[in-house]
Formats: structure tokens, sequence, C-alpha cells
């Protein structure tokens, strides 16, 4: 598998450190707010990488945290903890804010068919280790103390800014601008580990630590919680991309210097959903949440839908235009699935084409995660000569990783479509029930279909319908029985 890596800015062959193992860390929400549909276009996209290497046989142990003390207001090491704010707004104390928004951020992801990674640790659990591992980079020299708090000395390093590539000229011409510096901070880039001194006196969350009582910073959370439960390599790590500076940064930072090695082979990271208006935030304009989107009467696999059909690593946009057009192409492939069930009795699976089929699908996952070039191959398959029972085992088996449904809803939607049949048959007395004969039945359905839409005086789909069936050669008369048909 072709996979882009954010160290290298190429697409390299994933190759993981110990044959057919994955370890894989995933940067966690912070739990002061709800999950805005942004977020969840990251760990969907995620989502997907995970299922795709089990899909392709790896076993995958993958580690995510969940932020509940130490992430300030600013991604820099200023602003309030955005835990206690949170806790503030909501008159609650901050770990039940925590508690809460943890269990709706994973009933979000469920909605969402998120896989939960293996092992989910909460911040304010790991205090301990953090602990142990600021005090190894004080030793190792990689850490000092100033005015109260824990710095790691960036200038300790080879290279700080990995990402960018940026030089040590760079580096020092931003020390020298000098603004808005913390003074206690001998390099710039130096970012705090553990905080004994905050401006906010009121910070609930405290523990004591060989520097004075206080908290951790948010970036040693991840580094800490990943080498606990994944050792000191790791092959993938991902997160959005506005994470990559400084949280990533000051994670690949702190945790080779402390293992004296290089920690992590591939970043993999998401890229923006946005607004027309651009970055989507939580302070700015619409609130968008699943449970917004659910109310305006999207599903949450319309919303994955949505997410699949743009490549990971470009910037989407989201309008509700947009939305409502993913919406239909998602019903309209469940309609399609349900149709190859309908057809019922498809023979046996033939495994050879069935094979053939996932080539296809497989080639676009394998280049660099082409969700929406896999989806081409699931419309591919649909439309092949392949006998039902075929097409819908490749299906089932591409929907191990689309995670979309699509068994379930083609299911659930062939039987309400037989409940509404039988009500139809039993309220129009004196009609016989559907056809055998499937050319008959299909269009006994559609002036059902037309029946029901005059009911709720939607005319526009009941003209919409008897037009199509016009347009097949079919004519309708609606008379005191029903309506009735004729071929002209
Ligand atoms: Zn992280």
């Amino acid at each position: 598998m072709l996979l882009y890596n954010t160290l290298t800015h190429e697409r390299e062959l994933f190759v993981p450190n110990e044959p057919g193992k994955v370890k894989m860390y995933t940067c966690g929400p912070t739990v002061y707010h709800y999950a805005h549909i942004g977020n969840l276009r990251t760990y969907i996209m995620e989502d997907v990488l995970d299922r795709y290497l089990r899909y392709s046989g790896y076993s995958v142990r993958r580690v995510m945290n969940i932020t509940d003390v130490g992430h300030l207001t600013s991604d820099g090491d200023t602003g309030e903890d955005k835990m206690v704010k949170g806790a503030r707004r909501e008159h609650k104390t901050v770990m039940e804010i925590a508690k809460f928004f943890t269990d709706a951020f994973f009933a979000d992801c469920e909605k969402l068919r998120i896989r939960r990674p293996d092992v989910v640790v909460p911040a304010t659990t790991y205090v301990d280790e953090f602990i142990r591992v600021i005090e190894a980079l004080v030793e190792k020299g990689f850490a000092y103390e100033a005015g109260g708090n824990v710095y790691f000395d960036t200038s300790k390093l080879r290279q700080y800014y990995v990402f960018h590539g940026f030089s040590e000229e760079d580096l020092a011409e931003g020390v020298r601008e000098g603004v808005g510096v913390d003074e206690n901070k001998r390099n710039k880039a130096d970012f705090v580990l553990w905080f004994t001194k905050s401006k906010f006196e009121d910070q609930e969350l405290k523990w004591d630590s060989p520097w004075g009582t206080g908290y951790p910073g948010w970036h040693i959370e991840c580094s800490c919680i990943a080498m606990k439960n994944l050792g000191e390599r790791l092959d993938i790590h991902c997160g959005g991309i506005d994470n990559a500076f400084p949280h990533h940064t000051n994670e690949i930072a702190q945790s080779e210097a402390y293992l004296g090695h290089k920690w992590c082979n591939w970043w993999v990271h998401v890229l923006h959903l946005n607004t027309p208006a651009g970055k989507m935030s939580k302070s700015s304009g619409e609130f968008l949440t699943l449970s917004l989107l659910e109310s305006k009467g999207y599903s949450p696999m319309e919303y994955r839908f949505f997410c699949l059909q743009s490549h990971y690593r470009k910037n989407l946009v989201f309008t509700y235009e947009n939305l409502d057009n993913a919406a239909a192409s998602y019903r309209k492939l469940v309609g399609r699935v349900a149709a190859v069930m309908r057809e019922g009795g498809g023979g046996e699976v033939d495994e050879q084409e069935q094979k053939e089929l996932a080539k296809g699908f497989r080639d676009a996952l394998d280049n660099d995660l082409n969700t929406s070039l896999a989806l081409t191959a699931l419309y591919g398959a649909l439309k092949s000569g392949a006998n039902a029972a075929t097409k819908l085992a490749a299906v089932a088996d591409f929907d191990r990783v689309l995670a979309l449904g699509l068994i379930e809803n083609a299911e659930k939607l062939n039987e309400e479509q037989q409940k509404r049949s039988a009500a139809a048959a039993g309220a129009a007395e004196g009609t016989a029930g559907f056809s055998d004969d499937p050319e008959i039945r299909a269009i006994e359905e559609l002036i059902l279909k037309r029946t029901e839409a005059k009911k709720r005086r939607d005319y526009a789909e009941a003209d919409r319908i008897r037009a199509g069936l016009l347009e097949r050669g079919i004519a309708l008369t609606d008379t005191p029985g029903g309506t009735v048909w004729s071929k002209v």
C-alpha cells in the first residue's frame, strides 16, 4: 500500500516495523464540547485506514487518548484550559464535563460506524507516567525548569521543525523576533511539559510533582500514552492536519529525545473540512454537529458517504447543497443494492469473479487510500455482469472497509417496501396483491408510490411518476375504484 507520509512529503510503500503488525496511534478529542463534523471527518478517514489495514490482513493495535486536561485555548502555551472553560460554561465539574462529552463523542462515532480504538486512555489516568517521562527529559538535559514551569529545550535537537524542514536560522530568527515570547523560555519554540504557574487560578485538576503542584502540558500526553501502550516504535501516527504543528512536532521532539532514536515512521494527516467562509471551528458560524445534521434529516451514513467521496488529503468544502448531493447518491446506492437483493435466487457466489471485482477496490485503497475510486469500484461491481449473489458478496466485502451499512440498509429498505406493499394490498379491497411478474410488479409498485404521493399532496412527485411510466409506454387512468394502467 502506498501511503503519504507528512515527514517525507511523499507517498511511500507502507512497511510496518514488524511484519503483519501495525501499531497505530490517533490523537483523540478534547472533551470540553461536542465534536464538530470537521473533527468527525478526520476520525472517519482514520477509521477507513484502520479498517483497510485490517482488511489487508494486518493485525492492528490502535491507541487513542482522550484529552481531559491541559489543552489550552491556544495551541501554544497560553490561554485557559479548555476543559476548565467548558466546565464553567456548563456549570459542572471538569470530570463531569469530560465524561459527558466523551460519551457524546463515542455515541457520534458509533452512529458513523467508526471502530472504537483497541485502547482508549483519558489523560488524567496517566499523570504518573507523564511525570516519569518529564523527569527523564530533565535528567537527559532536554528539559529545564523556569519560572515554576518545566519546558522542553528545542535547541537541544538536531531538527525541530520536522514537517516543514525549517533551518536553524529560521528558528534563530524566530527567537530574535521575540514577540509575545514567554520570558521563561530559552528559545521561542520551547514548550511547556508541566505547568505550576498559570494565570488562571481556578485550574481544578492539579497533581503533585517534583516541580510543585500543577498539571501536564497537552503534548506530553500523546507521547506517553503511545509509548506506554505501543512500545518504542510506532508505525503510524494520525490526526488532523491542524495538529501537525505544534502538537505533533512537539510529540516527536519529546518522544525521540526520551527514546534516543526515531519514534514513528508514518505521519498521516487528514485535511480540513471547510465551510465556504473558511476553516470550520467551534466559535464561528453555525456549530455543525452530527446531531444538527440528523435534526435536519440527514443520516450519519449519508455524512460518512459525503466524506468518503473525496480524498483525505484534500480540503473538503461543506455546504448543505454538497451534502444533499451526497445524501441522494447514498440513498440511490442503497436502492441499487436493495434491487440486487430483490433479484433473489442469484445463484452461488462466483469466487473468482468476486476476487476480480475486489481488485479494483484494493488498487484504489492501495493508492494512498483513494476512497473516491474505491466507491467507483463498488459501483463497478454493481454494474458488472456478475450474478446477484456475487455482487452482494462484493458489496459486503467492500463494506468491511467503507462501513456504509449498505447491506443492512438495503435489507431495511426492502422490508419497508414489503410492508408498504402488504398494507396497500390490504387497503385496496377488490384489487389483487402484487403480480409475480417482476415487470408488472415494478409498475404496480410505482402506481402505489404515486397513490401515496397524492395522499400526502405531493402532486409533483405523483406527476413525475406518471410521466416516467408514460415514457415507458404505460398510461395511467384514475378511476373511482383506483388507478388502472394500460400499454399505449
Ligand atoms: Zn496527540
